[in-house]
């Protein structure tokens, strides 16, 4: 068994989450599958046994279908298996359903109720599919089972399995069927608990005031410090520091990144406020990280303005740092609340840019203040010529466009030295400091 430091730490990295998830449908398929050759082959077997040749074969279908399928999800192809289980399950339920198991006054239809089970199937193997697609075919499979569960309707024909054979079916079946749709909610609730556990966790940190900002201070090319970053850190009860790069990509698929981003808003004005207040720190600015889902809330801007405002800072101290995912939907609704922004005075920075989807020309139309070349250029600035030049580009772009290029992740005072050669005039990085808590960071700045 897991301990639970592990257990945790798989709820929240979106690797695991995911993986989890993937591991599941693998299971689900292994299991679907040789179900399906073992339901088959007794089935063969027993009609075999009954005389009826006839029908036989097509419960030997069902082997071979099982068969492939497992091949299939073994090579890792798990689509194409889970295609193929599902889609010729729903034809073979369907056509055995009509042609052979056909309801008399003594023998129910029995065979129909695994449309009920094929139904959660999909659900789970379709989970990262389009909607309509997982949606459409839990309803067919819904809409399948009612009909057939709700009438007698069926072709006689040559097919058509005798009574004793269907009575002895009808158990059969029911148990198989209602002994794997169990296994099936089981498998969907535990994928619903792991997640609701790690949404769980993140509102308690929310409400417990498990988070924290620590601040990195950003330099000019005198050395002094003009600002910092605030980047927000969770103190785990059990597992002690959480990075924002393992929680943030949660929080955001649990749709937390609103309340969790305004707790940072919150904090960061508060901050400013207190800077403002003494000498020492009032000119410094405040970069504070805000994710898509947050930037796209209809009332990001008046919520962001309501609180300088409350608080009484200066708008122009503050500045709002964006990435480039923010750009992927709705470029113009974008650029309308960063110039409501910009007209109130807050500050707009494009982070980790070069990394994402910046378009030049929407660039240009964006009402920035500043570029932030991200980190991974920077790393290997001295050594690699691609990285040397995308920053000399990032530098010249900023330059041109009259934004403030700031430096991230400069470790080394040779990379500072390349920066401002070509120059890039403001930096953040390791080489000046770490984040730190709030006590640090006043210490920093008054040395
Ligand atoms: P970011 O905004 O690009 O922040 C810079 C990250 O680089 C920080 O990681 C910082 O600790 C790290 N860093 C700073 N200097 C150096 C250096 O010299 N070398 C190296 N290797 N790393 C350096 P951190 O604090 O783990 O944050 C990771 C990311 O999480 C941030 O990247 C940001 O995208 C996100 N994040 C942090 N706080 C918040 C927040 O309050 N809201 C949102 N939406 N995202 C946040
Ligand atoms: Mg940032
Ligand atoms: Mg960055």
């Amino acid at each position: 068994m897991k301990n639970p430091l592990q257990r945790v730490s798989d709820y929240f990295s979106l690797g695991p989450l995911d993986d989890m998830h993937g591991h599941r449908v693998k299971l689900a398929l292994e299991i679907g599958s040789l179900a399906l050759m073992v339901v088959g082959a007794v089935w063969v077997v027993f009609l075999i046994y009954s005389g009826a040749w006839s029908i036989a074969w097509v419960d030997g279908l069902l082997v071979v279908l099982g068969a492939v399928t497992l091949v299939l999800t073994r090579k890792s192809r798990i689509r194409s298996a889970a295609f193929l289980l599902l889609s010729s399950l729903f034809a073979m339920i369907l056509g055995m359903s009509l042609f052979l198991d056909v309801p008399t006054t003594s023998a129910p239809r029995a065979v129909h109720q695994y449309f009920l089970l094929l139904a959660f199937y999909g659900y789970l193997l379709l989970k990262n599919e389009l909607k309509w697609l997982r949606y459409g075919f839990f309803l067919s499979c819904m809409a399948a089972f009612v009909v057939f569960s709700s009438t007698y309707f069926g072709f006689a024909s040559q097919y058509v399995v005798i009574d004793d054979v269907r009575v002895l079916g009808a158990w059969g079946n029911s148990l198989i069927a209602t002994s794997l749709l169990c296994l099936i909610l089981y498998i969907i609730q535990s994928d619903f608990v792991l997640r609701t556990q790690a949404g769980n966790e993140l509102t308690i940190a929310l409400l417990d005031h498990q988070f924290e900002l620590y601040y990195q201070p950003q330099v000019d090319q005198t050395g002094k410090v003009f600002g910092a970053e605030a980047l927000i850190r969770w103190h785990h009860p059990e597992r002690g520091l959480v990075s924002p790069a393992e929680f943030i990509p949660v929080a955001e698929k649990m749709g937390l990144m609103v309340p969790i981003g305004h707790w940072v808003l919150n904090a960061s004005c508060h901050q400013l406020a207190l800077w403002a207040s003494k000498k020492a720190s009032a000119h410094l600015t405040l970069a504070v990280n805000v994710s898509a889902q947050q930037f796209h809330e209809a009332e990001f801007v008046p919520k962001v303005l309501a609180l300088v405002k409350h608080k009484g800072v200066d708008a122009t101290r503050l500045k709002l740092e964006l990435t480039e995912s923010v750009l992927v939907e709705n470029v113009e609704e974008v650029i309308m609340k960063m110039t409501l922004l910009k007209q109130a005075g807050v500050g707009v920075a494009l982070d980790d840019f070069g990394t994402g989807y910046s378009s030049l020309s929407y660039l240009k139309r964006l009402p920035l203040d500043q570029l932030k070349i991200d980190q991974s250029f920077v790393r290997d600035i001295l050594t690699d010529y691609h990285d040397a030049a995308i920053a000399r580009t990032i530098i010249a772009l900023g330059r041109d466009l009259g934004l403030r290029v700031v430096a991230e992740g400069v470790e080394t005072e040779a990379q500072q030295q390349f920066l401002l050669e070509n120059g890039c005039y403001a930096f953040q990085g390791y080489w000046f400091s770490h984040p730190l808590p709030i006590s640090k960071f006043d210490l920093f700045i008054s040395k």
